[in-house]
């Protein structure tokens, strides 16, 4: 049969105005099946991951009037690469029709039968109030709303823009107004627009670094100009930003605009990076450790062989059941191997991995250490008991020596092992000198030997970045390794950690109060 060459076609996609979870499934589904992604300034480099692995990204620019590529070669680019056979997803910051040139991209390629799709966005005009807690419309206060580019010069000698239309519209929103601020608020004025007129202008919304400036049309400016507020920025006039007063959420959340490291290996991060987001804080995956297969898997093989010979299997890291199911599987095997032994978890999050397999539980001590299942079995007769501890090539002994002296007999096996990421260190450097972390966490002692291999011994942290550790024995680790531990929680859950934080913030923030008084 005659091989027809694949078809390119060119997905022109909305990614939302920065929030990564503002983007649309459709959107999702379409950057699944780019074999090149084009993405613009304003879009969450965090959407890429969507994109398969075999994917090309080209960055095409674009921060204020700095253009890497034109709008011409783009236009050139997602044609070829079309022409070439490729999906090609061209990603564009909030809505590609809004503001974003995405109708000329489209129309070079309807001219050219290049097949296309549109994907609507979440617009930064929309989305970028409503999280600095301003509606566009509200009952009562305004029923029409216009968005304007605030590009244009309205100095210029013929304006493409009404102002005299805009004045008896309630709510006006400028995009890429920053820069003409000063002539957008006089041309308003100088049209009828009271200077009472209520303004906001919101920088970075949607983001943890979402920035709000409250005023009228007469202050702005002067409000704009003190605080040096820089693109990208929206500027909301109208009554409807009074309401922020009542309504703002976002940036109120108790971990707002906090930088927070994470130093767990990346396929472990996401849990406490979702948890972080959503108390506000800005996640900072810079993972110090990678867990990798054992050097050797002989041990666990041979405790595989005999498995049935085993009372408990006890598990005390998710990564531990990860890799034992995984080697389990390799060796032809599967769940049902594991018929009358019984399971305990050091902890809900490795319990977790356990039941999502479809298996039982049946301890979790109260404390989530390893000195906290020495304490549950120490009332079970543990004496002609088989015991199999899959974990950690390096492990403490402090578990198998107990086990044993309560009379089991124990094998380890060593199933994973942590190495250094290999990170650079460099990439956090960059952020900590930009201002950009407030908190490092650790969530285990090699996420901290890692980190002090990465950075060098005789690096030193800035004074003003807190140390905030899980578990004792982590702590004791970054004590020992110089760091003042500011924030240290005993039990062992992500939950638990981002709770600490929220707790270290308030005390700081009423310690505050009380100092005023
Ligand atoms: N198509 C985009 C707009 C592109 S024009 C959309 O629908 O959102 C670029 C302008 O959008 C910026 O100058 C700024 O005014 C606005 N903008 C985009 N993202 C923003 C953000 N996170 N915070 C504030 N303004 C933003």
């Amino acid at each position: 049969m005659n091989q027809r060459a694949k078809k390119g076609k060119v997905y022109i996609i909305g990614a939302g105005p920065g929030d990564a979870g503002l983007i649309t499934l459709k959107a999702i589904d379409c950057l699944r099946l780019a074999d090149v992604v084009i993405y613009d300034n304003l879009v969450n480099e965090e959407l890429l991951k969507y994109a398969p692995a075999h994917a090309r990204f080209i960055y095409a620019g674009k921060k204020g009037g700095d253009h890497t590529l034109s709008q011409d070669k783009i236009n050139a680019l997602l044609f070829q690469e079309a022409l070439d056979g490729n999906t090609v997803a061209r990603l564009k910051g909030g809505d590609p029709f809004v503001f974003g040139r995405g109708g000329e991209e489209a129309e070079i390629l309807a001219l050219n039968d290049v097949p296309f799709e549109i994907i609507p966005g979440v617009t930064s005009a929309i989305a970028v109030p409503a999280y600095a807690g301003i509606p566009l419309t509200h009952r009562g206060l305004t029923s029409t709303v216009a968005f304007i580019t605030g590009h244009e010069d309205p100095t210029k000698d013929k304006s493409d823009i009404d102002w005299q239309a805009l004045v008896g519209i309630g709510t006006l929103v400028f995009l890429m107004g920053v820069k003409n601020i000063g002539q957008i608020t006089a041309a308003l004025i100088s049209h009828g627009k009271s200077s009472e007129t209520p303004a906001a202008v919101i920088r970075r919304g949607t983001t943890p670094r979402q920035e709000v400036i409250i005023g009228t049309l007469a202050t702005i400016v002067e409000q704009v100009q003190a605080n040096n507020f820089q693109p990208p920025a929206i500027l909301v006039v109208g009554k409807v930003v009074e309401l922020r007063e009542t309504l703002c959420w976002y940036d109120t959340k108790p971990l707002f605009g906090r930088g927070v490291v994470i130093t767990r290996p990346e396929r472990q991060a996401d849990d406490l990076a979702l948890l972080l987001a959503a108390q506000g804080a800005s996640p900072i995956s810079f993972p110090t450790i990678s867990i990798v297969p054992p050097k050797d898997w002989s041990e666990l093989d041979s405790a595989l062989d005999q498995l049935e010979s085993y009372h408990w299997l006890i598990f005390t890291s998710a990564n531990g059941v990860h890799f034992f199911f995984e080697r389990l599987r390799q060796r032809g095997r599967d769940v049902r191997d594991l018929k009358g032994i019984k399971i305990c978890c050091i902890g809900p999050a490795t319990a977790r991995q356990i039941q999502d397999r479809g298996i039982k539980v049946d301890l979790v001590p109260r404390e989530f250490i390893a000195e906290g299942i020495l304490n549950s079995f120490s009332s079970l007769d543990l004496s002609g008991k088989k015991i199999l501890l899959p974990r950690a090539a390096v492990a403490r002994d402090i578990l198998p020596e107990g086990l044993k002296k309560q009379g089991a007999a124990v094998d380890v096996a060593a199933t994973y092992q942590t190495i250094n990421s290999g990170r650079k260190k460099e990439e956090l450097m960059k952020l900590i000198d930009a201002g950009e972390v407030d908190i490092i966490t650790f969530t285990s002692s090699s996420t901290v030997t890692n980190f002090v291999e990465i950075m060098g011994a005789e690096y030193v942290l800035p004074s003003s970045l807190q140390i905030a550790c899980i578990g004792p024995v982590t702590a004791a680790t970054a004590k020992k390794a110089g760091f003042p531990v500011d924030i240290s929680r005993e039990e062992y859950t992500m939950e638990g950690l981002v709770q600490s934080l929220i707790n270290n913030v308030q005390e700081k923030a009423s310690r505050m109060c009380e100092e005023k008084k």
